[in-house]
């Protein structure tokens, strides 16, 4: 804590933007201060991992051999912005964490460990409780755990910075493609978007229900990054669209690419809606956090094998090339490029 942050948390009425009600029913929470607040909720005793893990000044991390590199990325969750105000607090705990792990999968780091940024309205005892489940039931998945972080008053805000570790030398990078790789997406796309769309719909789906679930739970494909450390070259999650983040390999790599549309897996949900739709949302709509990712065309066998892992199978779809041409261009079933209004995507448009 910085000197002059307020020390102790006062419960609001309005929670932590959740309902209302939780505050108040924290009775003796209006003397939970930061501290208690961190070691009820967030303290889980002595590291597993680190060396040394929250209650110090820092945490300590050893390294675990000569030949390991440290992958680190930071993502941050505004309320109001990247979520509704009443959001399922236990929701925001798993997606908070989810799309970090989601960025260290598209590197192919395997999570050791994590810090947590908090600002809170107040000291919402049911609303800390259910965040804090949800984040911990997706690092116990992953045995990431939490080392440090930081919590002050403020508007609802949750920054997380994640750990991994890979061997020294196979990062996925975006700089990494090549004209000639397969073009590979995972699972389907255009699900969060759909779900996203639902929300402003005159009946919505209940913040928490499965209809919200690919928008809310997203699941970072942890295993499949890992997995591809030696099959592909260049990577990212796909959380801006599918487009936008193929710009990004494209733009690194000094390349293009081209997607054939017909071949992108779609969510189911994409069949109920009108066909002019579904390129938007596959192609445009954000939050999926699927990995898309480029490799060489002689790998195409050990993918499809990994997709059929009975472990955790994943759909794993060859959905282009990269080419030598700078842009992405998306062709439909005739191989004709599809006008594509790239400025409908830009978040800041
Ligand atoms: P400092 O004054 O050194 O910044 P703080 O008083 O902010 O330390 O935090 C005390 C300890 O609690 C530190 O070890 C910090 O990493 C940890 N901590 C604070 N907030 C959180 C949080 N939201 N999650 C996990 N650990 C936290
Ligand atoms: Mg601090």
């Amino acid at each position: 804590m910085r000197k002059g942050t307020p020390s102790r948390l006062r419960p609001s009425a309005s929670g932590a933007g959740a309902p209302g009600k939780h505050g108040d029913r924290a009775g003796g929470s209006s003397t939970m201060g930061e501290f208690e607040l961190i070691r009820r909720f967030f303290d889980r005793g002595p590291a597993r991992h680190a060396e040394l893990g929250l209650g110090d000044d820092c945490a300590l991390l050893s390294r675990r051999g000569p030949d390991t590199t440290l992958a680190i990325t930071t993502d941050m969750l505004v309320g109001g912005r990247h979520f509704l105000e009443g959001t399922d607090p236990e929701a925001l705990g798993h997606k908070a964490l989810a799309v970090n792990l989601s960025d260290l999968a598209s590197m192919g780091a395997s999570p050791l460990a994590f810090t947590l940024a908090l600002a809170l309205p107040g000291a919402d005892e049911a609303w800390l409780g259910a965040f804090s489940r949800g984040m911990f039931a997706l690092a116990d998945r992953f045995d990431c755990e939490l080392i440090g972080g930081d919590t002050t008053r403020g508007p609802l805000n949750l920054c997380i910075t994640a750990i991994g570790e890979l061997p020294a030398g196979s990062a996925l990078r975006r700089d990494r493609a090549e004209p000639g790789d397969d073009l590979w997406v995972s699972g389907e796309l255009g699900g969060a978007a759909l779900a996203l769309a639902s929300l402003r719909e005159p009946h919505p789906p209940a913040t928490g229900s499965p209809a919200l679930g690919r928008l809310e739970r997203p699941e970072p494909r942890v295993a499949l990054g890992v997995a591809l450390r030696h099959l592909a070259r260049a990577a990212i999650d796909v959380s801006d669209g599918l487009i936008g983040d193929l710009g990004h390999i494209c733009d690194r790599s000094r390349v293009g690419a081209e997607v054939d549309w017909p071949a992108v897996p779609l969510a189911a949900g994409l069949a109920s809606v009108a066909a002019a739709r579904r390129p938007a949302l596959a192609l445009a709509g954000g939050d999926d956090y699927e990995l898309l990712f480029t490799a060489a065309p002689e790998n195409r066998g050990s993918i499809e094998a990994l997709g059929r892992a009975p472990a955790a199978p994943l759909r794993l779809t060859r959905i282009g090339r990269i080419v030598a041409s700078s842009g992405v261009r998306i062709l439909d079933a005739r191989g004709v490029a599809m006008p594509i209004d790239a400025s409908g995507y830009d978040h800041f448009g």
